[in-house]
């Protein structure tokens, strides 16, 4: 579906909305994302891509990139708190080829996700908090509208 002349406004540079905003703006939309903080940056430590996310990372273009950063999981251990004993163990050497299941640091997703992003077209605004999103009707045929402005 072509989006082109469309006008979209995400709220929020995480991994949804940065990968919502590249997919869309791949579509032909014109699109803004709004971010409060002062970088688009994540704390934390890694993200499990399995499959089904892999596929997303599929269709943005972003498989190598992601393949180097990442290491490819042999299997997921779920244990018991206090005891340390193996509840669960998913064996991810016999996903099939093509299914990786992927651990990747976070800000390294994000940063890919955000480079791939603005060398597409999105623009990315910095230090803006969305205070109301609005729905339905809007001028100049936006179904919705999202108000950004500035913390300070
Ligand atoms: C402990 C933990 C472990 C997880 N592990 C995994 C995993 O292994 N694999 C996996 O697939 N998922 C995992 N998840 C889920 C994954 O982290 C989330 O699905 C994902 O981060 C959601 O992305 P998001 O962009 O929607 O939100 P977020 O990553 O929370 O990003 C939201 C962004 O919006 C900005 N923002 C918020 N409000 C506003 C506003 N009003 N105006 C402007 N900007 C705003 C924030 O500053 C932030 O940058 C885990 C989650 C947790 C908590």
């Amino acid at each position: 579906m072509s989006l082109t002349g469309r006008r979209i406004v995400v709220a929020g540079g995480g991994i949804g909305g940065l990968a919502a905003a590249l997919a869309l703006r791949q579509r032909g939309a014109e699109v803004r994302v709004l971010e409060q903080a002062e970088a688009i940056t994540e704390v934390g430590a890694g993200i499990q891509v399995s499959p089904n996310g892999l596929r997303v990372i599929e269709a943005l273009g972003l498989v190598q990139p992601l393949v180097s950063r990442a290491s490819r999981g042999r299997a997921v251990v779920l244990r018991d708190g206090p005891s340390g004993a193996q509840v669960l163990r998913l064996d991810l050497a016999r996903l099939p080829e093509g299914q990786g299941y992927h651990f990747v640091h976070r800000a390294d997703l994000v940063e890919l996700l955000a480079t791939a992003a603005r060398a597409a077209g999105v623009e990315i605004r910095l230090l803006q908090k969305v205070r109301a999103v609005t729905p339905g009707p809007a001028p100049r045929s936006r179904s919705a509208t999202a108000t950004g402005s500035a913390e300070n």
